[in-house]
């Protein structure tokens, strides 16, 4: 038998993690943001991750999106490893494999809303036609008459609509999302998972970290860390179906 490259992909692997650290110097000692985590997700998958503040969530969605590089082990995702990506080629992989989603929404606060979901078509090297299909998207999240807004001139619900938009304009294999709801109020927070598990039902790949229980208990599959490690993979029935049911493009109660 031969030896198998433990980060050998398997066709069905989105993301694989073998033996994965990330450390930061701190002051005389070295801080253990991620220690020794593996892990597989399959093409598919939608995946929660909790654990308390400063576990190393978001340390560890940052590495599988390759915004950031371990400081051992390796992260293969959908079949590229990582690792052996320049920064520039890395930047281009995310545009065209990756769609992200952050907690404060980071849009580019002198574009318009149609103007940063277009973006990521432009990192990718295809801009064409990428204003109708900002639009779809933007009809798609229900802000159709919005794209001509600045990010300063909507909710934070809407805001983080626009961000979902801009993370499906490409159509990724997998979209990762740091506490996605955690800045929103219960109705916004809830549109906002629907179209994240639209995505999913129509076939994508969700990793999403989050402090909200009932969120965490939407998702089929748990993952929780504590202290930098993996503590718990547990799989759970979908047949209850996600929680929240808002249908895209149906209206949102306004925000408080
Ligand atoms: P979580 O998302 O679970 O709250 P993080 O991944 O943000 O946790 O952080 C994990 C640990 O790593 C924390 O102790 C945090 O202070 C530390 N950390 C994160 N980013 C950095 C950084 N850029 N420099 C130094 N320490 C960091
Ligand atoms: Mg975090």
């Amino acid at each position: 038998m031969t030896d198998r490259d433990p980060g050998a992909s398997a066709a069905s692997d989105m993301a694989v993690l073998v033996g994965v650290s990330r450390t930061y110097p701190a002051g005389d000692r070295t801080l253990s943001a991620v220690k020794d985590v593996s892990l597989r997700v399959a093409a598919g998958e939608w995946v929660a991750l909790v654990g308390p503040s400063g576990s190393g969530k978001s340390t560890l969605l940052n590495l599988m999106a390759g915004l950031d590089r371990p400081s051992g082990g390796q992260v293969v995702v959908g079949g590229q490893d990582l690792s052996r990506l320049s920064e520039e080629g890395l930047a281009r992989w995310r545009a065209r494999n990756l769609g992200i989603v952050f907690q404060f929404f980071q849009l580019l606060p002198t574009l318009t809303a149609r103007e940063n979901v277009a973006l990521p078509l432009e990192f990718a090297g295809h801009p064409r036609g990428g204003r109708a299909r900002a639009s779809d998207l933007l009809d798609h999240v229900g802000l159709g008459p919005l794209g001509d807004h600045l990010p300063g001139e909507l909710s934070g619900g809407e805001q983080q609509r626009v961000a979902v938009a801009r993370a499906l304009v490409n159509d990724p294999p997998l979209i990762v999302a740091d506490e996605p709801t955690g800045n929103l109020d219960a109705a916004s927070g809830a549109a906002v998972l629907d179209l994240l598990v639209g995505y999913w039902r129509r076939g994508g790949t969700l990793i999403v970290v989050t402090h909200d229980e009932s969120l965490a208990r939407s998702a089929p599959r748990l993952l929780a860390m504590a202290d930098g490690g993996l503590v718990r993979d547990e799989r759970r029935p979908t047949s209850a179906g996600p929680r929240y049911r808002i249908a895209p493009g149906a209206p949102v109660p306004a925000e408080a």
